[in-house]
């Protein structure tokens, strides 16, 4: 009997558990903001990327209010640890590629696996939520789900033209120099 309790004790509710996971992806959203801002600073040559990156981040910045908003109303509140630990993984990840040459296509990449970190999040934590019989959750879960669904589906479809614009820049520059 002693052991039974000892299990019940440590196993999480399903609110507990999605709490936990909503404060984990509020720390993704505080990351993916300072990953969008300091890229969309150095995208003079790419106006077409620059604007959606804009966009996205007027996207997130809403993602990160209402998901803020729902853990303190349900009195958890956000996690600052996690969220400081994510904006300076960010800002490593952005120093790291700020002197490379190619720093444009590596970012876009980075772009595309974020996203489709925070689509993989978001299916996760619809699916939490709707176990828990959070209905309000999981809608804002599924509308966020959207936001970063085309935002992935963008950087798909535009990948292709991004690398061919950076390859005949830099050919150009190199020509240049010869
Ligand atoms: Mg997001
Ligand atoms: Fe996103």
């Amino acid at each position: 009997m002693a052991q039974m309790a000892k299990t019940a004790e440590m196993m999480e509710s399903k609110e507990d558990r999605l709490h936990q996971w909503l404060r984990d992806a509020h720390a993704m959203e505080e990351q993916a903001l300072t990953m969008l801002n300091a890229q969309a600073q150095r995208l003079e040559h790419y106006p077409e990327l620059r604007n959606r990156i804009e966009k996205h981040i007027q996207e997130t910045e809403s993602q990160e209010r209402r998901l803020r908003e729902l853990l303190e109303q349900n009195g958890g509140g956000t996690s600052a640890m996690k969220d400081a630990m994510g904006k300076m993984t960010a800002m490593m990840q952005g120093m790291s590629g700020m002197f490379a040459g190619d720093e444009v296509v590596k970012g876009a990449m980075a772009g595309y696996v974020f996203e489709h970190l925070e689509i993989a999040s978001y299916r996760a934590l619809a699916a939490a939520a709707a176990a828990a019989g959070d209905t309000r959750t999981e809608q804002l879960c599924e509308s966020i789900l959207e936001e970063e669904e085309n935002m992935a589906r963008w950087l798909d479809e535009h990948m292709p033209q991004i690398v061919e614009t950076f390859l005949e820049r830099e050919a150009r520059d190199m020509t240049a120099k010869r």
